[in-house]
């Protein structure tokens, strides 16, 4: 067991480990061949309270502590990255903000549902003009008679286009001070006169988890829809990505354990020359350096999430993680079809999905290029962005 995890954690991981098991992996296959979303099993996931699993009981959530969250998304992704990126989304980026910034007000009404299973919300920065550049921001949202007024669009949301999208939390520019774009956080739900939803198919990963498009047309919700204090939106969204990359660098560590896990197995079992392929110096060095990767990948995650828990600045330490779990899971996926030669290159091998899946690690919530800049700040490096 590793040396910050408790019994606890390890049965947590058992349970989610044993649901991975017997209902995503017999179909994972399936939907990310169809590249279909199933509302069916994101609500099975609900009922095992996957969506509320760092929120408290009051607010229909599982009250576990950051680790306990960050251990079940990395089981789900040691099997399917998809359903681990549903539930890493609704959990970091659609609820994370609202229960960290929201108004009690706002917390009660909206928590209670959203840690269902039945209802998921989006967390709506990226756009065609803002992807690493978050101040690209152009949705406007004009305050007109106690109603924000948004008109504007956003790309590649997750959670945004099912059947359970219930809404999405939006960084808009509210007005201009000093010169520069004023930006807020508004929540915004799904049924309001104007919104449209548009899935994005044709991914090349995570073809089973749901990525949409958003359109705001003259879009009104109350003032109080507003989360936290006018001007304060840039400041949530980065918070909340520092939050949400320990469940990226938790997928690349779960997808890198999956990816090892099956070319270990595959490695006992080929026999080329009269022995198994792993009694190769070179086919059990690379498994080795694998499995040291994960072991380095684990402990940079786990520290980072303990910190968090803590109450401890933990910025720093969920870029290195995102960083480094996201870069391990891409050489590890890559070694993994190496192992398996060209069994690795076909759609009937599982690993040919954990080789595509791996590859946004890399691009989604800061890129590696943006997360160096960020740990470069820490060495006292400003002048970078
Ligand atoms: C499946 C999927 C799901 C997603 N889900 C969400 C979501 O739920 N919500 C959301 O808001 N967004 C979401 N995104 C968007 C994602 O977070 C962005 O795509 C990502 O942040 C990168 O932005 P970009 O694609 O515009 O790349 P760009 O910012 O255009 O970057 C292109 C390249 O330039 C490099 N670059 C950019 N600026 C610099 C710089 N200053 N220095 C050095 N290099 C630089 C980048 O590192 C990258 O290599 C999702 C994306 C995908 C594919």
């Amino acid at each position: 067991m590793h040396p910050l995890l408790t019994t606890a954690h390890e049965q947590y991981r058992h349970t989610i480990r044993e649901f991975a098991e017997a209902e995503i992996k017999a179909i994972a296959g399936i939907l990310d061949d169809a590249g279909t979303f199933s509302p069916e099993l994101t609500r099975k996931m609900g009922i095992l309270g996957l969506f509320g699993i760092t929120i408290p009981e009051q607010y229909g959530g599982l009250n576990k502590d950051t680790l306990s969250y960050i251990i079940a998304v990395e089981e789900l992704a040691r099997i399917d990255s998809s359903q681990a990126a549903t539930v890493a989304s609704h959990n970091s980026l659609g609820i994370g903000p609202i229960y960290e910034f929201g108004t009690e007000k706002q917390k009660s009404e909206l928590l209670p549902q959203l840690c269902t299973g039945d209802k998921l919300w989006a967390f709506g920065l990226t756009e065609e003009t803002a992807g690493s550049d978050v101040r690209g921001t152009k949705t406007e949202a004009r305050l007109e008679n106690g109603s924000w007024v948004i008109n504007g669009s956003k790309i590649f949301i997750t959670n945004s286009s099912s059947e359970l999208s219930y809404g999405a939390t939006l960084q808009a520019v509210t007005g201009m001070k000093n010169g520069e774009k004023e930006l807020s956080a508004i929540l915004v739900p799904r049924s309001t006169p104007g919104y449209r939803s548009e899935r994005t198919g044709n991914k090349m990963m995570w073809r089973a988890a749901d990525t949409g498009k958003l359109f705001f047309e003259n879009c009104r919700v109350p003032e109080e829809n507003l989360l936290g204090t006018r001007g304060m939106g840039a400041k949530i969204m980065l918070k909340t990505l520092d939050s949400g990359r320990l469940s990226i660098a938790a997928m690349g560590l779960g997808l890198a354990r999956g990816a090892f896990e099956m070319s270990l197995d595959y490695s006992r079992r080929r026999e080329q020359f009269g022995q198994p392929i792993a009694r190769f110096q070179s086919i059990a060095f690379k498994l080795a350096d694998m499995d040291m990767k994960i072991e380095l990948a684990r402990n940079i995650l786990y520290k980072a999430c303990v910190m968090k828990d803590r109450g401890e600045l933990f910025a720093r330490e969920a870029a290195m993680a995102k960083l480094y779990c996201s870069e391990i899971a891409r050489e590890v996926a890559d070694e993994a079809v190496q192992i398996y030669g060209s069994y690795g290159l076909f759609k009937d091998n599982t690993i040919e999905r954990f080789y595509r899946d791996q590859r946004i690690l890399q691009i989604g919530e800061g890129t590696s290029e943006i997360l160096r800049i960020v740990i470069s700040r820490y060495l006292g490096l400003k002048h970078l962005l």
